[in-house]
């Protein structure tokens, strides 16, 4: 549950590459101090990624603040932006397509470490933080086939369809979700 808590976090890199990405392409409202609470929440649990370990009440404790700080992010910007772009689509994909899908802080893990790769940033930052913590980082350790990856990638733009993201408004082919899987290593 640590884990996933924290796979639930670093999606704020992402989300808030999403939302920077909607607000210069489609001008929707975006907020400097929810983008930088949320941001800064995000780093500071990956800063501390080598401390939270499974029984610590310390660990336990690092995450929940985390999750308030991204809950207050949310508050501020007053949509949840801040803390959910494409690699919750993603993660609400894979709920609806896997028959059984993983943790959704899981999910949203490797959604991050994909959704960075498409926006050019360091996916292998993300990856390597998030077996630090020993989330999972590919589609066998959350136990789902990699065609449901597949096609989750590819329904994921439907989801929420309002909230634009780097998976634009038409998404991925089964081709390029495939190479996306593939070359970030989840499947
Ligand atoms: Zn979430």
């Amino acid at each position: 549950m640590l884990a996933a808590g924290c796979g639930d976090i670093v999606s704020n890199y992402t989300a808030i590459l999403d939302w920077k990405l909607a607000h210069r392409l489609l001008d929707i409202d975006y907020s400097d101090s929810a983008a930088a609470l949320s941001e800064m929440t995000a780093k500071m649990t990956i800063n501390s990624a080598d401390a939270i370990k499974e029984g610590l009440t310390e660990s336990a404790g690092l995450v929940v603040k985390a999750l308030i700080s991204s809950g207050i992010a949310i508050s501020i910007a007053g949509s949840s932006r801040p803390a959910s772009g494409s690699e919750h689509k993603f993660s609400h994909a894979l709920d609806i397509v896997a028959p059984k899908p993983a943790l959704h802080g899981e999910q949203c893990g490797v959604g991050t470490i994909m959704m960075m790769y498409l926006h050019g940033g360091d996916w292998k930052f993300i990856r390597d933080t998030l077996k630090v913590i020993k989330a999972p980082t590919t589609a066998y350790e959350m136990g789902i086939e990699p065609e449901y990856i597949i096609e989750a990638l590819q329904i994921a733009h439907t989801i929420r369809s309002e909230r634009y993201t780097i998976l634009g408004d038409r998404g991925l082919t089964h081709e390029s979700a495939k190479v996306l899987a593939e070359k970030t290593g989840v499947i």
